[in-house]
């Protein structure tokens, strides 16, 4: 019989502020620098690209911002997330460990955390006279978050996805087509940069950071044109923390206390952050042991061998220069089952933590990753994402050394795999790549 114990808080326990990181970094924040000059970016160079609110939260002081009612009504829709007790994967793993995860896959009607941070940004778009968002998608998950929000707002949305992904999953791209999307394989004919690649390989497998310049190209083109960003920029990973917050009160309720480990896993850093960032700013300031574990891909893992330095976010180097673990932004990722991690850098605010200390990365390979998937989904009854995965190996792992020991984990479940299942019909046939 599965034991499962759930964590639930109203909607009106929903959090009416997001956790702003930044003040409490335990060394200043490295400012974009703007590639023409090489200086500090002026934040009105940015506006060309986004909603004025969110380049003002891209560079706020603020601990604490507060949340627009109205975003909060719809996040009301898909939130509060459960916190639910891992009892069956324990009882699997024979430990005294205490496992916890935040389930953002259950109430989200694309199957991921990225909901929470696409209503954010299609409201402040809507809200300032953008008419089209453009973005781009690995896996699917970004673009269809953002379909469904740009839907919500009455914005047009249009999606490059990368085609390795465009290929291996074509229902995200009916979802998205279904929300009301326009989705262009990239690299695609719509820009010079994409036709370039495309002549020198007609069968590019694309990446994000091709994706990227792509969908800027397109905002650029047209002044009530704006373009979001899925992951990475400090607004984005602001807008994930309600994870975090929600699960703060509800790790209280299940331990009265504050857990050992806290885990996810990283593509450009925001479901890690959105669980992360307000334990640790907790951790910063009243001097809580814990330790925060950040689970990479090793077809990706910028932050295990990546350079700590300035670089562009864009293959065609268009955006700002970030200082962020990097694989360089030529770096393209072979064609793994878990999209989402295929991104050559990483947040620069998570960067700074993983720089003094405060955040442990780790790098799996995508077999771990499905065998711990298919140990969760026989344990927990739940099909993980492929990207999720790489935190349960994280958490497993830590779960078995620590066997004996009265310990606490909580990670971020950041969505389920039931759209991945191309990608489990080969682990299962042992065919993968
Ligand atoms: C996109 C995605 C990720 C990776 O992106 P982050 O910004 O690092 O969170 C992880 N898990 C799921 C389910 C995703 O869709």
């Amino acid at each position: 019989m599965r034991k499962r114990k759930r964590f639930e808080l109203d909607e009106n326990e929903l959090p009416k502020k997001w956790c702003n990181i930044l003040p409490d970094l335990p060394k200043p924040f490295p400012p974009p620098l703007s590639p023409a000059t090489n200086e500090p970016l002026n934040p009105k160079d940015l506006e060309v690209l986004f909603a004025k609110e969110l380049i003002k939260q891209e560079i706020a002081k603020e601990s604490d911002i507060a949340i627009p009612e109205a975003i909060r009504e719809m996040l009301q829709d898909i939130r509060p997330s459960p916190l639910i007790r891992a009892n069956s994967l324990e009882e699997f793993l024979k430990t005294k460990v205490r496992i916890y995860y935040k389930y953002e896959g259950e109430r989200s009607p694309t199957g991921s955390h990225k909901v929470n941070t696409a209503i954010a940004q299609a409201y402040y778009n809507a809200k300032e006279g953008t008419e089209t968002l453009t973005t781009e998608t690995g896996a699917g998950q970004w673009g269809s978050a953002l379909a469904y929000s740009s839907q919500l707002l009455d914005l047009n949305c249009q999606v490059m996805m990368v085609r390795a992904s465009y290929d291996q999953k074509p229902h995200r791209r009916t979802i998205m087509e279904l929300y009301g999307a326009k989705v262009y394989p990239s690299p695609s004919s719509k820009t010079e940069f994409g036709k370039k690649l495309l002549n020198s390989d007609p069968r590019h497998p694309g990446s994000l950071g091709i994706a990227i310049s792509e969908a800027i190209t397109l905002a650029l083109q047209d002044e009530q044109t704006k373009y979001s960003l899925g992951s990475v920029l400090n607004h984005v990973l602001l807008h994930q923390t309600v994870i975090g917050l929600e699960a703060i009160n509800q790790f209280r309720m299940a331990e009265n206390d504050f857990p050992d480990f806290v885990v996810g896993c990283v593509g450009g850093g925001s479901n890690f952050a959105g669980l992360a960032y307000p334990f640790i700013r907790e951790k910063l300031r009243n001097g809580y042991e814990m330790q925060a574990v950040a689970a990479e891909s090793t077809a990706a893992s910028k932050m295990s061998d990546g350079d700590y330095r300035y670089d562009f976010g864009d293959t065609a180097n268009m955006t700002p220069l970030l200082k962020m673990y990097t694989l360089g932004s030529d770096y393209i990722p072979p064609p793994i089952h878990a999209g989402g991690l295929r991104y050559h850098g990483v947040a620069p605010s998570l960067s700074v933590l993983i720089n003094t200390g405060h955040v442990t990365p780790y790098k799996y390979t995508q077999q771990t990753a499905f065998e711990a998937a298919e140990i969760f989904t026989k344990s927990e009854g739940i099909i993980p994402a492929p990207e999720s995965s790489h935190a349960i190996v994280a958490v497993i792992d830590i779960a078995r050394e620590h066997k004996d020991e009265e310990l606490s984990i909580i990670f971020n479940l950041s969505g389920h795999g039931l759209l991945d299942l191309l990608g489990y019909q080969k682990y299962i046939a042992n065919e993968l790549e």
